[in-house]
């Protein structure tokens, strides 16, 4: 049996610095009381290991107190949640992705004469950051389908943009739509990032050569469920895990060739349990 590992599986850059920043917060401020906002990365096994340096994650900014250090995660949170606890006086540490930042400035700057069509998850905590840019005007759909079934009004402005882990084949298809229904100068935002582009590409080459994928990361986390997707789609079998006791001999029974891949809030540890696990039920 052969295993083969995509090169890209595991953290991006926006992680990695979230994580980086946490980890100085911790030091820094052992003292004091450290929550994020959600988890720090939508990973359960990474966000217990900070639960036991006592980094606390909330949804309600009620608790916060003056003192307190709140760590803003590579998501982003909207603008008004931001300014909320700025104005409790408590020590902020802003890790959103530099890629997140830089879409919400863009869509925040097209917003002053446009509306906003966001490709994106409704519920998605970077979306209601987005969104939020655009003095929370904007209008979000999650595909092609949802796209050709909103009430778009022909008279107003618009412009487009993407949650960054979304899927570029998608988005490519959505600016063709909108080019042909507002002519070839519609404005587009192109959002995604690449490390998600090009860990899709990736996971599409290493299902083309495998008899199954195995793609790693939690189940709560986007865009590791939208690699799984993307495996699925080339008609490999695929399943999508968050820790090596979920595969089982059934599950590589008579496979020659396994890929593995992993979302980008998985960490190395994980894969390497996964791949562990894998050469033991060779
Ligand atoms: S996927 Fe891209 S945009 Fe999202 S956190 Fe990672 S580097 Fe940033």
């Amino acid at each position: 049996m052969k295993i083969i590992r995509g090169k890209r599986a595991g953290f991006c850059m926006g992680v990695a610095l979230a994580l980086k920043k946490l980890d100085e917060a911790i030091s820094k401020y052992s003292s004091k009381k450290i929550y994020t906002l959600g988890p720090i990365i939508h990973n359960p096994q990474v966000v217990n290991k900070y639960a036991q340096d006592g980094v606390v994650p909330i949804e309600d900014i009620s608790i916060i107190k003056s003192e307190d250090v709140v760590v803003i995660r590579a998501h982003g949170i909207p603008r008004e949640l931001h300014k909320k606890i700025e104005e409790k006086g408590s020590i902020i540490i802003d890790a959103t992705c530099p890629k997140v930042k830089k879409a919400q400035k863009l869509i925040e700057k097209y917003s002053l004469d446009k509306v906003l069509l966001l490709y994106g998850e409704k519920d998605h905590p970077e979306v209601k950051a987005l969104l939020s840019h655009a003095q929370n005007k904007g209008m979000v759909f999650s595909s092609l389908d949802e796209l050709k079934k909103m009430d778009i009004d022909p008279h107003k402005n618009y412009f487009l943009a993407s949650q960054t882990t979304q899927q570029r084949q998608e988005f490519m298809e959505i600016v063709k739509l909108l080019k042909n229904k507002f002519g070839k100068d519609f404005p587009i935002l192109n959002t995604i990032c690449d490390a998600t582009r090009l860990r899709q590409q990736e996971a599409i080459e290493i299902a083309k050569k495998s008899d199954v994928v195995i793609v790693i990361g939690g189940y709560n986390s986007g865009n590791t469920r939208r690699l799984a997707q993307v495996v699925r789609a080339t008609g490999t079998e695929c399943y999508h895990i968050q820790s090596p006791d979920e595969i089982f001999p059934d599950m590589i029974k008579g496979k020659k060739t396994i890929g593995i891949t992993a979302g980008a809030s998985t960490p190395e540890f994980i894969i390497k349990q996964v791949e562990k696990r894998l050469q033991n039920l060779k």
